[in-house]
């Protein structure tokens, strides 16, 4: 069986390693030349996406990957206001393994072994099905033709929307900004605030600031023979939520924008507390990227008949990084995905009763996932009116001296992360 993958990014690229370990013929189409080209913002991966790494990749990579990222057990985020006050801290109390991991290092640990089964500089332009074979056309004219396809190609795809013969994505209204700033280059405050934990703060005006530290090779999760890890210093990692149009989402080439700058610019216009400021102000100017964030529909995910055509991750099912499950969900899908096709590749199960498996799985865990990560999009957009503005302002310096107070710390069960363990554990279960 051959399987043409359009997309080399993180689900594309964990199911070219899990069809390789099960013998399928496999070939990754990527635009980017370099793998490194975009998004060196950090991934949370959980224990179901790491679990699923460890089937989908040989144990050498799994090696590398855990020694490229930094390893926490259980997962604690400090909610603060604009100001930096402490008002909840959230503990998942699941006390699993994590792995904050560089998106260029975890794309490198997931291209390792893949040698010509990755054409990379190639754009697949359009992509036909017949009964029993798949054919796409690249931007170099070169055509590939194999028995299967599989759409991985991000957020607001348009040759899903030829599967569909719709639109499945749409713009949150929310634009992103991310970057990253040397450790040494931030004030004694600025460090104090991500000292002990990952911080996630929204404040008036529509704004809300995700940012941590991140150290791979002072700290990686365990010693392995090689470190990939894109960043080799002590970082803070940061990525700022906005309202669209508050932020220029393509500069112009001939006029480049400041984006550090203007994100900087904004959090102090709204307020926001120069150790939080300081942070986005002074990132390494190369690393900050901005991007439109999309949603989908939870309810009408893959909303097609099963046939030789699918597609997975953030092409199926985007979803803003607000929930910090993207990729992690990308991962699963790649793991079910992967494990029917291995199936079918033994005989257990046609091609496209393997998809459809696939299919009616990924539905349910997916959809909790882009569930979860719409929920910040309403606050944030919700801050943004001028009521919001003014309540916010009002109501946060309350909630933060209550904390003070209670010295609250709120253990928040994700049941959506159990529900998807519960789910991953039954993948061959036809729903
Ligand atoms: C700031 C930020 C922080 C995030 N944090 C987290 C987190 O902590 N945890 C988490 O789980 N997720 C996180 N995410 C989300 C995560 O990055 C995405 O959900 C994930 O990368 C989706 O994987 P994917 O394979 O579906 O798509 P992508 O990784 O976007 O890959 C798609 C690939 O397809 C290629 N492509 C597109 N069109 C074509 C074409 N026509 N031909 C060939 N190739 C094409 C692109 O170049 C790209 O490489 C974050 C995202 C952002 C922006």
């Amino acid at each position: 069986m051959r399987v043409i993958v359009i997309g080399g990014g993180i689900g594309g690229l964990a199911l070219a390693q899990g069809l390789m370990r099960y013998g399928l013929d496999v070939i990754v189409v990527e635009r980017d030349q370099d793998l490194a080209d975009t998004g060196g913002y950090k991934l949370h991966l959980g224990e179901p996406s790491i679990d699923a790494l460890r089937k989908l990749l040989v144990p050498e990579s799994v090696e590398l990957l855990h020694g490229s990222a930094v390893g926490t057990l259980g997962f604690s985020l400090a909610v603060r206001d604009h100001r930096g006050r402490l008002l909840i801290r959230a503990d998942d109390g699941s006390g699993g393994l994590s792995l904050d991991v560089d998106r260029v290092t975890l794309r490198l640990v997931l291209a390792e072994g893949l040698g010509a089964r990755l054409l990379t500089g190639r754009s697949c332009l359009k992509w036909s099905a017949e009964e029993d074979s798949v054919r796409v056309e690249l931007d170099n004219g070169q055509s590939l033709t194999g028995d299967l396809l599989v759409l991985a190609d991000g957020p607001n795809s348009r040759l899903v929307r030829q599967l569909a013969t719709r639109p499945t994505t749409f713009p949150t209204g929310l634009v992103g900004v991310a970057g990253r700033t040397q450790w040494k280059d931030l004030s004694p405050a600025s460090r104090k605030l991500l000292e002990r934990w990952p911080m996630l703060a929204i404040g008036p005006g529509g704004t809300g600031l995700f940012a941590t530290a991140h150290d791979p090779v002072g700290r990686p999760a365990l010693r392995a023979r090689r470190n990939l890890a894109a960043s080799r210093e002590p970082l803070a990692i940061w990525g700022l939520m906005t309202v669209e149009g508050t932020i220029p989402l393509r500069p112009d080439p001939s006029a480049p924008v400041d984006l550090s700058g203007a994100a900087a610019d904004l959090l102090r216009q709204r307020g926001w507390t120069a150790a939080a400021v300081d942070i986005v102000r002074h990132s390494v100017k190369d690393s900050v990227g901005a991007f439109r964030l999309y949603g989908s529909d939870p309810d009408r995910l893959a909303p097609w008949p099963a046939s030789r055509v699918t597609a997975l991750g953030d092409a199926v099912h985007a979803m803003p990084p607000t929930g910090g499950q993207g990729a992690a969900t990308a991962i699963l899908d790649a793991a079910a995905l992967a494990d029917r096709l291995g199936a079918a590749a033994r005989g257990g199960t046609t091609t496209v009763m393997a998809i459809h498996d696939y299919e009616a799985a990924m539905r349910g865990y997916a959809a909790e996932a882009v569930r979860e990560s719409l929920q910040p999009v309403r606050w944030i957009l919700g801050t943004a009116s001028p009521a919001g503005s003014q309540l916010t302002r009002l109501a946060l310096p309350a909630v933060a001296a209550a904390a003070r107070l209670g010295r609250v710390v709120r253990p928040y069960r994700r049941e959506g992360r159990k529900k998807l363990a519960d789910r991953r554990n039954n993948f061959s279960g036809v729903r």
